[in-house]
């Protein structure tokens, strides 16, 4: 016994009559304790085995791990509310590196929540809110009210738009120098830059543009997330050596990263490579991927881009339109075909362009154009190899990323984080449990530069997740996309109950995060 024991022992003595109920040193610090988490197996999300411990949160704050040695008198008096773990796992809440949405649409969000993700970042692809200050839009949504914690992104392709640049391929030096004026401000409080170069406007940029955009996101220690130029197969090589070629002066990092067509585990290999070797250079490179094989984004993506913009459409279809028949005809057949090609807005959502194409007896590439057209719809393209990306998964500097939404058609909106340990931990083993949780809390922790969240650790924020992860499931499939995983028994966030055996808490306790806070 230490002197404070003793002392504290001879003072329990006197009033109460015995030694044996002696409260933990800690929690003379503290009036209350808002949250405690017995009895669990924690696993503190840097990769380590799981350890039987407590976790006690005061606030918003993990002040505690380990054996509590609470008596009877502190659980009835002094604790608010009490979860007994009953050895599940207590686990950081996940971080989702890459996700869409409209916080003012749906502010709580579920289905994140019900994966066990605790934090989102938005503002991908290129494209992040229209508006002259992030800044204020962030903190509507933070008055507004958000389920998990937002981090936002400021799009490259937006600022494009903002700065009057739009389309054009070389921007005039002072349309350049306020499109760099706009990200260096937004970049006060935005996480970092996102590109999305196989969207308009920003597969306009060159070399040049992106180089100088990355000179500023370094100068402010932030990053680029980038969708890249073109993720088929043979083009992957030049569109990582493009990124790598602005990691020189920026941290940056794949989206979903995937190879479409590409086949094998041996690829995975090659590309995981090139990311190995670049690190060795000194670039801080880093990925993330979604464990599906199909992708969705806009039927866009299957346009030329001479005819990807409704404009740039019209004037093909009535110019050019064998040759963009011929064009849809061969990126179709080569996507393996209009049945792997599932749409997924009204009025079509659940057909394949196989079975519209059946349904009004036109081939599918007049379909295209003359009943959907560029803008027309979105859709799942079941483009990738599972084998392929189940490697690229394993390896130690790839994270995970939904890259899906509260409305998408798309069961990664709803499954992404469940099916990672229902698929390639319990299942396929091809992942430990300490390790995916490792990439999807500290490790995307420290991709986004966040320093106090995605570890379980005294002086953290708590954002926690209660779970057995025998009994986590995704539910959502592609013909019911927007089904809630199940699994995630409690999910905390900022300490507080967000969702709770399948219900959501009494509040939205989401905070819009702040780079370097
Ligand atoms: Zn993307």
């Amino acid at each position: 016994m230490t002197t404070r024991e003793i002392i504290t022992c001879v003072l329990a003595f006197s009033l109460l009559g015995g030694c044996a109920k002696i409260p933990p040193p800690f929690l003379d610090e503290y009036v209350s304790i808002d949250l405690f988490i017995e009895n669990g197996q924690v696993l503190d999300g840097l990769g380590g085995a799981a350890k039987a411990a407590d976790v006690v949160v005061v606030g918003e704050k993990i002040v505690f791990v380990g054996d509590a040695q609470f008596t009877a008198e502190d659980l009835g008096s002094r604790i608010k509310k009490r979860i007994d773990a009953n050895d599940r796992i207590v686990a950081p809440g996940f971080i989702d590196l890459h996700a869409h949405g409209d916080p003012f649409e749906t502010p709580e969000f579920e289905n994140f929540l019900a994966m066990g993700v605790t934090t989102i970042t938005l503002g991908q692809d290129g494209s992040s809110p229209e508006v002259a200050h992030l800044a204020n839009w962030m903190e509507q949504v933070a008055s507004n009210g958000i389920g998990p914690n937002l981090l936002m992104f400021v799009g490259h392709g937006t600022l494009r738009t903002l700065s009057g640049i739009g389309r054009t391929q070389t921007p005039a030096p002072e349309d350049l120098e306020r499109m760099l004026e706009m990200l260096d401000t937004s970049l006060k409080v935005a996480f970092g830059m996102s590109t999305g170069l196989e969207y308009n406007p920003g597969l306009n940029a060159k070399r040049e543009e992106l180089l100088a955009l990355a000179r500023v996101v370094g100068r402010n220690d932030r990053m680029i997330m980038s969708h890249m130029r073109n993720e088929d197969d043979e083009q992957l090589e030049d569109s990582i050596a493009e990124l790598l070629d602005q990691g020189r002066f920026a941290r940056v990092h794949i989206s979903h990263l995937k190879s479409v067509f590409g086949k094998g585990a041996d690829r995975a290999d090659e590309l995981l490579g090139l990311l190995a070797s670049a690190r060795d250079a000194g670039i801080q490179v880093t990925a993330g991927v979604y464990p599906y094989s199909a992708s969705y984004t806009g039927i866009d993506i299957v346009f030329p881009v001479w005819a990807k913009t409704v404009e740039q459409f019209e004037v093909a279809k009535l110019e050019r339109r064998d040759e963009l028949a011929e064009y849809l005809r061969n990126r179709i057949n080569r996507r393996n075909g209009p049945e792997a090609t599932l749409l997924g807005t009204d009025p079509y959502t659940g057909k394949t362009l196989a079975e519209l194409a059946h349904e009004l007896e036109t081939p599918f590439e007049d379909v295209l154009i003359d009943v959907i057209g560029p803008d027309g719809t979105s859709g799942a393209y079941f483009v990738m190899n599972d084998e392929l990306q189940a490697r690229l998964l394993t390896d130690s500097f790839v994270g995970v990323c939904s890259d899906g939404r509260a409305t998408g058609f798309h069961p990664r909106g709803h499954g992404t984080f469940a099916k990672i340990i229902e698929k390639y931990v319990m299942q396929d083993k091809v992942l430990t449990l300490p390790e995916a949780v490792r990439k999807m809390t500290s490790f995307a922790a420290g991709v986004l530069g966040i320093t106090d969240r995605g570890v379980v650790r005294a002086g953290m924020v708590a954002d926690l997740l209660v779970f057995d992860p025998a009994r986590v499931h995704a539910t959502a499939t592609y013909p019911n996309p927007l089904q809630l995983a199940i699994g995630f028994d409690v999910v905390i966030v900022n300490g507080n109950v967000a969702r709770q055996d399948g219900q959501l808490g009494d509040g939205l306790f989401g905070d819009v995060l702040r780079p370097g806070t």
